[in-house]
């Protein structure tokens, strides 16, 4: 399999004819060839948006007629669900059962976007009796996109929707270590009659081809997903040009169980939190603060729960957990697991590949208890399907140890008491809160973190703002006194 950039509407080798193998997460072989892009290659693609930008349809087209264009990708998404599924499944090592989820989230992204992009008012002004005011939302230019490889689908489409939506013609850099999705972007733009040049990828190495597009004159936003230390070098590389930055980056999310909550939901939201996506997610529940009134039962049926995760073959619908990503990653979770072990954590469950499976990525789903909050497993995102458990005694410890890490991405919190609810979530430092429940939001909310977790929101108009300005218009309908200086 090859795959190549696509730049101004066709499908090109990188300029210097370089190229990157991916691996199967699955079985660590190698199964695709993708051409590795370098500041050749972005120059290309960047001219191509910005000709769409200056010359082409797109960033002038009334609102309601992109609508049109981001529903006919919606639905050519939708009829390629399954290979959608298949391809990422295959590529990120997901069990297919979730693959398949992420798919029609990539669709529905579409849908809503183009919904956001014809229901948002602009404003009007009247200034006195003679002068109107009035405010014209504008694309703000190319937009440079940089995603990860987790969920790469849809993080994708949760970019390219709004910016579109908005009127921006695209650079997308997928990750590199989940590509392939990616190749399927371009006949669905095509299919919905996106005009050429709106849309272009380049595909490549972080260091150079996403730096170079964050480092690129005519990219005045760039739109990134990633680890904080790489969101931390394009702010640096950004400032040269003052560009506009959304930041959706790592986390470390407590989850809060009291003794008062419903202990069986608590306890299916922990493990469904950490161990989905193969924990290879932003907002997993990664440190679950107990109450310690019942720290012994939670830890023990947490444990039980884990050990009856089902590990596999990501292609096989029972699997729960599937590959991760990349021998380099896999390493370092394992890495992980062997520093709980040396900073005194109690391993109560998984910490080895499960039996019985091939060459592969595989970890089964692994439980540390009694973590402090000294210890690196408690402080640094793992990113894999690890759970760190903490026990605690009061509310305010609760509220201590859940905002005792650099991150600030979500919160769980698990209890029955609504007024400690409301006084947990005004102090809890996350971006996102979760009461009795689970990761699911409406699109129109903001999405985002606090601290090191990242850098403004994401969803409904938030989005939109990401990647248009506000101007405004000042019109005198009638002659208004102008002081007339020089004419005494
Ligand atoms: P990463 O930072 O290594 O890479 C992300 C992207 O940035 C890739 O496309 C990569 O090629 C590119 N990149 C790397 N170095 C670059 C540079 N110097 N300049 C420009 N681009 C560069 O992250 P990852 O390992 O792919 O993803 C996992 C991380 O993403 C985790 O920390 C996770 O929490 C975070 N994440 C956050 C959210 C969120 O919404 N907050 C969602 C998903 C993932």
């Amino acid at each position: 399999m090859k795959l190549e950039h696509y730049i101004g509407g066709a499908h090109v080798p990188s300029v210097s004819g370089a190229t990157f193998a991916t691996l199967e997460p699955a079985t660590n072989t190698e199964y695709a060839t993708v051409a590795a892009g370098d500041a050749q290659d972005v120059e290309a693609a960047v001219a191509a948006a910005r000709t769409a930008f200056t010359e082409g349809p797109w960033p002038r087209m009334p609102a309601a007629e992109r609508a049109a264009v981001l529903r006919r990708i919606g639905a050519a998404i939708e009829s390629r669900d399954d290979r959608i599924a298949a391809i990422e499944c295959r590529d990120t090592g997901l069990p297919i059962t979730q693959a398949r989820g992420q798919a029609h989230r990539a669709a529905q992204n579409f849908r809503f976007f183009a919904d956001v992009i014809t229901t948002l008012g602009e404003n009007v002004y009247r200034v006195a009796s003679a002068q109107l005011n009035y405010v014209v939302r504008k694309p703000v230019g190319v937009a440079g996109l940089i995603t990860p490889w987790n969920t790469p689908f849809m993080l994708e489409t949760w970019k390219l929707a709004p910016a579109l939506a908005a009127g921006c013609p695209v650079v997308l850099k997928p990750a590199e270590w989940s590509p392939l999705s990616a190749g399927l972007l371009p006949e669905i733009m095509e299919e919905a009659g996106l005009p050429t040049g709106v849309f272009n990828i380049v595909h490549g190495i972080g260091e150079e081809a996403g730096a170079a597009l964050v480092a690129h004159p005519d990219v005045p936003v760039i739109s990134f997903t990633g680890e904080t230390g790489t969101g931390q070098i394009i702010m640096r590389s950004a400032a040269a040009h003052l560009k506009t930055l959304s930041m959706e980056l790592g986390g470390k999310s407590p989850l809060v169980v009291f003794d008062d909550a419903d202990l069986e939901r608590a306890l299916d939201a922990a493990v469904f939190g950490v161990f989905s996506l193969n924990g290879e997610r932003c907002t997993a529940s990664s440190r679950v603060l107990v109450q310690d009134t019942i720290y012994d039962t939670f830890v023990a049926r947490l444990a039980e729960r884990a050990a009856r995760v089902r590990v596999g073959s990501p292609d096989d619908p029972a699997t729960e957990l599937g590959a991760l990503i990349h021998p380099e990653h896999y390493a370092r979770v394992m890495d992980y697991v062997r520093v709980g072990m040396e900073e005194g954590a109690r391993l109560v469950a998984g910490g080895e590949p499960p039996t019985g499976l091939p060459g592969g990525n595989f970890l089964s789903a692994t439980v540390f208890a009694d973590v402090t909050p000294e210890m690196r497993i408690f402080q640094e995102e793992i990113f894999g399907p690890v759970v760190c458990v903490t026990p605690f005694s009061t509310e305010e410890e609760a509220v201590r140890l859940a905002n005792a890490t650099r991150y600030g991405l979500a919160a769980y919190l698990w209890t029955n008491d609504l007024r400690r609810t409301h006084r947990m979530t005004q102090v809890i430092e996350a971006g996102m809160l979760w009461v009795n429940s689970q990761n699911v939001r409406d699109l129109r909310t903001p999405f985002g973190g606090v601290k090191a977790s990242g850098l403004g929101r994401e969803g409904g108009h938030h989005s939109i703002d990401v990647y248009t300005e506000s101007h405004i218009v000042h019109v005198a309908t009638e002659d208004l006194p102008i002081p007339r200086f020089g004419v005494a």
